[in-house]
């Protein structure tokens, strides 16, 4: 056993470096083309271009176009193609408005002129909802990327929606603070993208979901409406929620400017454990004593494996510390909250919770570490969150994010992989204390297209009709987007999905914002 005593110093939780930095699927090549052919649509013609270039502050930046379609403009390829490098659409305008006010004026004009439009933050999403599918106009948040201010009183970050999450992580780090969401995305996705796709992350076990902690929010309708509900107060019970409507929407109800959110302090000290432990009953006894035991310090608590874990070896730099040879691994993050104790006496305080817990689980884990400074923190959270780098360098990719019965998934990763057989390499990892399971299978490298879809059919809906059959959901932070769109119906009552699109049709009557996006 190596089995560490831990000497952390204070540390913030601030310091991981970002994996869509260093990591994107831009270079493997596409997968799926898409033109969906929205004929429904009036097509983009210069008049409307040279409207746009009235309208936007600094039109040179704000309107980037390529109407005769020359390819000259490089740049649209970006708004285009999603992040995971399975859709291309074919807009031929992105504009890049400055102001809640433009956004209005813009989706004023694109519906009485039925122009479809897709709002674009990060450009991170991953399952097809952020690119449009043919020729829809791209709005693209990256210019609105101002914080407005942190109000200490209260707690409460209000900012723009086009601003980076890392840029707002280090902002409020100055005043002891971070925003309560937090993801490997966090060096490209906008905070205006986690509240459209109501993102989780590792966060969300600790300090809750966007819904929850989103108290101020701007949207504008597509009739070019400004729903202004900023005053950020902590109470207002006057009439219906309207800001909720607009979290986890996806783009499909409107354009998010800006939000108000509140925003937990930053612990005093925290540190990071892996656990190594041969079966998934003793995963599930580590999470209920960590759960027990650790009560408020636990802050994290994420599962990966073998499968992932051999994926992150054969396809990344970064190593395990408990090596490959155990079933499953644990990664259990501790904080402590007590700004009074000095760093030595945090140092102990988490220490002496580790030890807590390890008593506790002495004889169900198999083997496990403690980090002793923050480049150990990061090696064993990298050993997390880089496993999705290895799924796509080793091939084309199938990605499901669900929440589950926890008791139900190493029986569900094995339905999956009976089915894949010896064409896929499977695995599961993922946000354990949240129910949430991420199953990523892999076939080897990017040229068997024709491997692949017939992998896909044998999969969907099979996949998603066992997810309903075991009362999950298909997404339980991605969103459906386009790609599960089609599947979207089989998870929800049918009375649910009627009143869903009895709003849809009451706020975009025209249906201009995101087609074919969660609805098919
Ligand atoms: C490496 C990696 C790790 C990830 N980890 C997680 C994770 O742990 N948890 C998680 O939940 N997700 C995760 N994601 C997915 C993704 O980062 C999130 O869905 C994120 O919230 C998307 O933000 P974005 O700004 O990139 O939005 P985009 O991808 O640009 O858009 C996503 C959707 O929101 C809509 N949208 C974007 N901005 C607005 C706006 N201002 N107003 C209205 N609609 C808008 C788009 O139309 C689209 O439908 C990860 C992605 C990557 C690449």
């Amino acid at each position: 056993r190596h089995y560490k005593a831990s000497s952390l110093l204070r540390q913030t939780l601030v310091g991981r470096t970002s994996v869509s930095s260093s990591l994107n699927c831009a270079s493997a090549p596409q997968i799926i083309l898409v033109h969906s052919q929205n004929r429904s649509y009036s097509k983009l013609n210069q008049d409307d271009v040279n409207h746009f270039k009235g309208i936007l502050n600094k039109p040179e930046v704000a309107v980037i176009e390529d109407l005769e379609g020359t390819g000259s403009s490089s740049e649209l390829s970006g708004y285009n193609t999603d992040w995971l490098n399975k859709l291309k659409g074919n807009s031929k305008l992105a504009l890049r408005p400055s102001s809640t006010e433009e956004v209005s004026q813009i989706l004023k004009y694109c519906n009485s002129r039925h122009l479809a439009v897709v709002p674009q933050g990060g450009n991170t999403g991953l399952v097809g909802g952020s690119v449009p599918l043919d020729d829809e106009i791209v709005l693209s948040l990256n210019r609105m990327n101002n914080i407005i201010g942190f109000d200490k009183n209260y707690s409460i970050l209000k900012t723009q929606a086009g601003v980076v999450l890392e840029k707002l992580i280090e902002y409020l780090e100055q005043f002891g603070y971070m925003p309560p969401v937090d993801l490997g995305a966090r060096g490209s996705c906008h905070i205006g993208g986690n509240l459209a796709t109501n993102a989780g992350g590792i966060k969300l076990l600790k300090y809750n979901s966007l819904h929850a902690n989103t108290i101020g929010l701007t949207a504008v309708l597509p009739d070019g409406t400004i729903l202004d509900n900023m005053r950020a107060l902590r109470k207002d019970n006057t009439g219906y929620h309207l800001k909720h409507l607009f979290i986890g929407s996806e783009g499909t109800l409107g354009v998010i400017t800006e939000a108000a959110i509140l925003c937990p302090k930053i612990p005093a000290a925290h540190n990071v454990a892996l656990f190594a432990l041969d079966n998934f009953d003793k995963v599930e006894e580590v999470l209920r004593a960590s759960k027990d035991y650790l009560s408020e310090n636990l802050t994290a608590i994420e599962f990966f494996d073998s499968e992932s874990n051999n994926i992150l070896k054969d396809h990344t730099k970064h190593r395990n510390p408990l090596g490959y040879s155990h079933n499953y691994y644990m990664v259990v993050e501790v904080s402590n909250f007590d700004n009074t104790s000095t760093a030595e006496e945090n140092t102990k305080i988490i220490e002496d919770k580790f030890f807590g817990l390890f008593e506790k689980i002495s004889t169900v884990i198999e083997d496990g570490v403690i980090a002793q400074d923050s480049s150990q923190r990061e090696a064993i959270w990298n050993c997390r969150e880089r496993i999705v780098e290895g799924f796509f360098k080793e091939g084309m990719t199938f990605k499901y994010d669900f929440s589950l019965p926890i008791d139900k998934f190493p029986v569900f990763l094995d339905k999956i992989r009976d089915k894949l057989g010896d064409h896929a390499r499977t695995g599961g990892y993922g946000h354990i204390g949240d129910g949430n399971i991420h199953v990523n299978a892999s076939i080897k490298g990017y040229d068997n297209l024709k491997l692949f879809k017939e992998l896909q059919k044998e999969l969907e809906p099979w996949v998603f009709s066992l997810v309903e059959d075991y009362e999950g959901s298909i997404s339980a932070e991605h969103g459906i987007g386009s790609f599960k769109a089609p599947y979207f119906e089989l998870n929800k009552s049918n009375e649910m999905v009627s009143v869903m699109k009895q709003i849809k049709g009451v706020l975009d009557p025209n249906g201009i914002m995101n087609p074919h996006k969660l609805f098919d």
